[in-house]
């Protein structure tokens, strides 16, 4: 009997998480559609309701459904392979305390709820250059709240986020930023991932998260889309924000962002937790593309050889950005990839201990030790 329910703990623990991720999504579209479509065209009185629903959702209820996901990812874990890595369980805190801080803590505090609109990495996203301007495709109280000099602040966190996040991964290689300060898929992925995808990519591995290689093209095009989509918008932004000069029509500036965050960061991203994975975003997001290629720079790879390998596949399956670990592994070379993000489920999964994350710098510091 006991042994039983002991049996049925993960599952519990699983499907709960399934629910949350389909009370995620479904908060997410009615908060995207109402901030990104339906407030333009209603009077001002509907507007503030939109912006207040908006606003709960952003910092309230994606940070929440967030960190209960982390706990019940966290049970399920336990439960079922009975230990998790000490490096998930750092990322695991970590994550979840950059989200409680940023979205739920800093907001009380400063009265101030786009607070995180400033913590993206570049050429992620435009809005710290947008603080200027009162209704911006989806900022709500920049300016309003805080005045000049708030303004003045949000620019400088926004750069000095920069320096934290560059400064780290130099250091870390992409885990820093990705698996452990990321409010955004690196939350998400990681507090969800292990329920995702919602619908399984290979029916005779339903566990499995790797992604099917045709898809993986679709979202290499998207990714390089993105990248010059994004890094063409934050010049454009940046150059009207220091010399007040707008190259391109702020309204038309506006219009192309609204489309681009409700089409690939808002919908897409949704979307992809049916076929791809918590990390779905990961793979076109632009900030991550700069991120994967220092990363290459700065020595980050996971080591293999550190035992045998016996093929058994269950790296590959564990990897949410479809990395070919066994494949390298079972030739004892180093998989360098700047797709992956550096969560170390693939060292976790390893029965054989076999594998290890590092970095140039990682290396050093192990050897010295
Ligand atoms: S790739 Fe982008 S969304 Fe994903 S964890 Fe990194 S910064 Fe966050
Ligand atoms: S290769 Fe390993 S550490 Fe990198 S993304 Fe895949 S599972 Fe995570
Ligand atoms: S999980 Fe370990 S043993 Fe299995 S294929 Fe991967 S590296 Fe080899």
């Amino acid at each position: 009997m006991e042994k039983e329910e002991k049996k049925s703990e993960p599952q519990h623990y699983f499907k709960l998480l399934r629910y949350v991720i389909y009370f995620f999504i479904i908060t997410g579209l009615i908060a995207g559609l109402l901030m990104g479509i339906v407030r333009k065209r209603v009077g001002p009185d509907v507007q503030v309701i939109i912006v207040w629903i908006f606003i709960v959702y952003e910092n309230g209820v994606r940070s929440i459904a967030t960190i209960i996901g982390f706990y019940l990812t966290y049970k399920y874990l336990k439960s079922s392979k009975g230990k998790i890595s000490r490096f998930r369980r750092i990322s695991f805190c970590s994550l979840s305390i950059s989200f409680a801080f940023f979205y739920l803590i800093l907001p009380f505090i400063l009265h101030f709820t786009e607070f995180y609109l400033a913590l993206i990495p570049f050429p992620w996203a435009s809005l710290p250059f947008q603080a200027p301007i009162t209704g911006g495709y989806l900022t709500t109280s920049f300016t309003d709240h805080l005045g000049w000099n708030g303004v003045i602040i949000t620019l400088y966190v926004y750069y000095i986020y920069q320096i934290i996040t560059f400064t780290g991964t130099i250091f870390l290689g992409r885990r820093w930023h990705c698996s452990m300060l990321c409010t955004f898929m690196g939350a998400h992925g990681e507090g969800f991932g292990e329920a995702l995808p919602l619908i399984p990519h290979d029916k005779k591995r339903p566990k499995s998260k790797r992604v099917h290689p045709k898809i993986r093209i679709i979202l290499l095009l998207i990714q390089i889309f993105i990248f010059i989509l994004n890094s063409f918008l934050i010049i454009i932004w940046m150059i009207f924000s220091f010399s007040g000069t707008a190259l391109i029509p702020v309204e038309t500036l506006i219009s192309i962002e609204r489309t681009k965050y409700l089409i690939f960061e808002l919908y897409l991203m949704l979307f992809l937790m049916f076929f791809v994975g918590g990390r779905g975003y990961c793979y076109y997001c632009p900030a991550g593309t700069l991120l994967g290629v220092m990363g290459r720079l700065v020595g980050q790879q996971i080591t293999t050889g550190l035992t045998e390998c016996t093929s058994c596949g269950l790296c590959n399956d564990a990897c949410k950005m479809s990395v070919d670990i066994m494949a390298k592994a079972e030739i004892g070379e180093p998989v360098k990839s700047i797709n992956c993000v550096g969560c170390g489920v693939c060292v976790e999964s390893c029965p054989m201990g076999n594998l290890q994350y590092t970095t140039t710098f990682l290396t050093k510091y192990h050897k010295r030790k």
